[in-house]
């Protein structure tokens, strides 16, 4: 049997994916999605979304998502559950394996595969997602205003949302495994020069403490030199030790940085394969924002309807 074809694959439903179906069905292209492992993307592990603009009052993570796939379905776009285990972009159309067993052709592609956040691996880091931990400052630091919070690593991410973090909360530590920044020198010294932040060299949290009702009220660390032991009390525990783009599946053919980050050409979604197209925090090292991740998918439908008019 001849494998399915489309004009039009995307991969991931996170803002990126369901944005760029929404364009590529009303662009005419029957836009086919695979969902992938977490239906609705990152968003759906979170509470309240406030800075996604047209909400007023805010949306929930999982809401807004249902919002997008609707939207998308509205238009016509084929959505479907599947995991693409298998990419061929060797020459178009560009041969896609879902679930190991199934192919589809693709005239264009657009990666929107989302980024992981990397936690520490705690068990308590686990119970309290979303009550007082988080790997997002910019998202939710807002609702620790006036409050102490700790911010773990030495990173330039670390540092950039210390800063911020000092601009809302009372007091920021920083906990920081090494007894050096491995941020840039620019960073480290806003971090130093601002009297909020107080910096923990040499520490690993050992745990994070809390109630189920209350969420975070503090963090038992390790000084890796002295082996003492502290308790600092914090409401907010901000991961900040870096993130996973998942492109490990199309890295063999599109061109990714150092960091995994799928790399797109200027002000576009183009990869270095023509015909493909990426869109989303997979190629975003620096924003990583559903705003600016639906931007892109925005972006990346507009950039696979002129291509596939241009490349009939
Ligand atoms: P993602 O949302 O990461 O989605 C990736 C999609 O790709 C998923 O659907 C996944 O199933 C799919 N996928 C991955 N691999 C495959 C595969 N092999 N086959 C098929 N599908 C695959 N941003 C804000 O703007 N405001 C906030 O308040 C906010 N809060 C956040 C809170 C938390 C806890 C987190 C973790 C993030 C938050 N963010 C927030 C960031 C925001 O979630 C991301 O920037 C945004 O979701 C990125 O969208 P995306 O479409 O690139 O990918
Ligand atoms: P990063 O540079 O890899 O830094 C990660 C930090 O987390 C490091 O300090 C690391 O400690 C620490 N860490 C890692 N695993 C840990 C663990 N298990 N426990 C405790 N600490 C842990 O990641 P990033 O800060 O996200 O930056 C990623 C890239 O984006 C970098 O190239 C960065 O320069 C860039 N970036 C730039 C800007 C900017 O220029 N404005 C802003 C943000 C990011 P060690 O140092 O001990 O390894």
């Amino acid at each position: 049997m001849n494998p399915e074809t489309t004009k039009c694959l995307i991969i991931g439903s996170g803002p990126a994916g369901y944005t760029a179906a929404i364009y590529a069905s009303r662009a005419n292209l029957n836009p086919v999605l695979y969902e992938g492992i977490q239906p609705g993307g990152q968003l759906t592990t979170t509470t309240e979304i406030d800075n996604f603009p047209g909400y007023p009052e805010g949306i929930t993570g999982q809401e807004m998502m249902d919002q997008l796939k609707a939207q998308a379905s509205r238009f016509g776009a084929d959505i479907r559950f599947g995991i693409v285990t298998k990419a061929d972009l060797s020459k178009r159309p560009f041969k896609v394996t879902i679930d190991g067993e199934k192919d589809i052709l693709a005239e264009t592609l657009i990666i929107a595969t989302g980024a992981t956040a990397r936690y520490l691996g705690l068990e308590s880091e686990e119970k309290f997602r979303g009550q007082g931990v988080s790997a997002c400052a910019t998202c939710d630091g807002f609702f620790y205003r006036g409050k102490d919070v700790a911010v773990v690593g030495g990173g330039d991410t670390a540092c950039e949302e210390a800063s911020y973090l000092a601009g809302l909360c009372n007091k920021v530590y920083m906990i920081v495994r090494r007894d050096v920044l491995r941020a840039s020198k620019a960073m480290q010294e806003r971090v130093i020069n601002t009297p909020n932040i107080e910096v923990l060299w040499n520490h690993n949290t050992k745990e994070i403490v809390g109630t189920p009702e209350a969420g975070v009220n503090g963090a038992v660390l390790l000084n890796n030199k002295t082996g003492d032991i502290k308790k600092i009390d914090i409401h907010g525990f901000f991961l900040a030790i870096g993130h996973h783009p998942n492109s490990e599946l199309f890295s063999e053919w599109v061109k990714t940085n150092e960091e995994g980050y799928i790399i797109t050409g200027g002000k576009s979604s183009r990869t270095n394969i023509p015909g493909v197209f990426s869109a989303g925090d997979v190629q975003d090292p620096n924003y990583r924002q559903a705003v600016t991740a639906a931007g892109s998918g925005c972006m990346a439908a507009i950039d696979a309807e002129r291509f596939l008019s241009e490349n009939k």
